[in-house]
């Protein structure tokens, strides 16, 4: 699979698409914002809303507050609005109380929040565990900003509500099951967080499409304390998740990503590094952290579920992340359907694969009495073919899947697929599961 995505590609189109009707709507952990995007998203899936009340224990949180706005502004004396919420979402630090209030220039400006090192972009800022207020602005618009009265209105309400999180299940045929997560908590950004959200919802539609042999689980959830209070409510499951990703950062031009599970040797991670292996795109693969988006959660010590994240820049380390420069003329159509081709990737490589048990595991079975020399005799890969055999026959042990066997043999996973599939013609391996 080398994956070549033209701009109008008709996915590749829709994927945008559904980013644009997305983006002016400003969201937050809680809140209609998120509502009206998973009423959105309920037009193209079937996702199931989940309303979980202020004020529920958690883990070791507490669902917060409700927070929602209307408007917000800064007047100056002439009473000309300065900053301006309908502009752009990005100019109220997100969870800002309500206000009302006059205030000089001094006092105003410890409520204000700026980049002084990108002087044009206005930054994303959160308040939600403590209360307080403020305004984000470009530096350039700050210094521009006169001695005067300003008047500060802040048009919100927190107050006891729900949190908000969508659900969809897709049941295969067996119960063991695939958790794909995004966060929906940010207001009008592109990459960070449209971009995971809209690739998922394609991503089921492909699912959707056919019969999978696994079950599939796709949570839309506030980052943080939506990963937080969706493994309170669901513990009793989780034995049934075989792998996980958390997606986001998917429409950029940036290299892949794929950061590991805590365990560091899960299926998901050999599978997501041979898709992208195979995929011929530019990617990197690194350790597990506990810093990042919810695998965080999802791989904290007492539940450590094998799930990883995959990106295609990673957080934090592009100029545009938090800011209002990650918008719409970040993102490309292409990058966006080039992200769902390796994610269906992840998906058809965890389906396809396979735990053998070595039916002659006393010794090496011998290869040329049966065969197997001519059989690769003639391949211009024949050392290496030769090789995959040795490989799949000392750990087709029923614990080690061909994506594991990929992986530890650093050998193409065609490579160990055609092997395998020789010495099943042989009778050397049996199929599990
Ligand atoms: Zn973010």
């Amino acid at each position: 699979m080398s994956i070549a995505i033209k701009p109008n590609d008709r996915t590749a189109q829709s994927l945008f698409a559904l980013c644009e009707r997305l983006f002016p709507i400003c969201r937050s952990i809680t809140g209609d914002g998120v509502r009206q995007t998973l009423a959105i998203l309920k037009e193209y899936i079937d996702l199931n809303i989940v309303e979980i009340p202020t004020g529920k224990a958690v883990l070791d949180w507490q669902v917060p507050k409700e927070w929602n706005v209307q408007d917000a502004w800064i007047k100056n004396s002439l009473g000309e609005r300065v900053v301006d919420f309908q502009n752009n979402n990005l100019h109220l630090l997100n969870y800002s109380i309500p206000v009302h209030r006059k205030i000089d220039l001094a006092g105003l400006k410890k409520y204000l929040y700026t980049l002084p090192e990108q002087p044009d972009l206005i930054p994303y800022r959160t308040s939600y565990y403590k209360e307080n207020w403020g305004f984000c602005l470009s530096h350039h618009q700050y210094e521009a900003l006169e001695e005067d009265t300003y008047e500060v209105y802040i048009d919100s309400t927190l107050q006891a509500g729900h949190l908000t999180y969508g659900e969809l299940y897709i049941p295969g045929i067996i119960k063991d099951e695939i958790l794909f997560s995004t966060h929906i908590c940010h207001p009008s950004l592109a990459n960070d967080n449209l971009s995971g959200i809209s690739v998922l919802t394609h991503l089921i539609q492909y699912l959707k499409s056919r019969k999978n042999k696994f079950s599939y689980r796709f949570i839309f959830i506030p980052g943080t304390i939506g990963s937080i209070t969706w493994l309170e409510e669901n513990q009793d499951q989780l034995q049934h998740i075989k792998g996980g990703l958390v997606a986001s950062l998917l429409g950029d031009a940036g290299d892949f990503t794929y950061k590991k599970s805590r365990r560091d040797n899960t299926e998901m991670d050999f599978v997501v590094e041979q898709v992208l292996q195979k995929a011929r795109v530019p990617y990197r693969i690194q350790n597990f952290i506990p810093y990042g988006y919810d695998e965080r959660q999802f791989c904290s010590p007492g539940f450590d579920l094998p799930m990883g994240n995959l990106t295609r820049s990673q957080f934090g380390t592009y100029p545009e992340y938090h800011t209002s420069a990650d918008n719409l003329a970040l993102i490309r159509p292409e990058y966006l359907a080039t992200s769902l081709a390796v994610y269906q990737g992840v998906v058809n490589a965890f389906e396809k694969n396979i735990f053998y048990q070595n039916l002659s595991p006393q010794g090496e079975p011998q290869l040329g009495r049966r065969g197997l020399y001519e059989a690769i005799g003639g391949n211009s890969d024949a050392k290496q073919l030769q090789m995959a055999m040795l490989w799949v026959l000392n750990y087709s042990d029923g614990a080690h899947s061909l994506a594991h066997i990929a992986h530890l043999s650093q050998l193409d996973y065609p490579l160990i697929e055609k092997a395998s599939q020789l010495l099943e013609s042989k009778s050397l391996l049996k199929k599990l599961g």
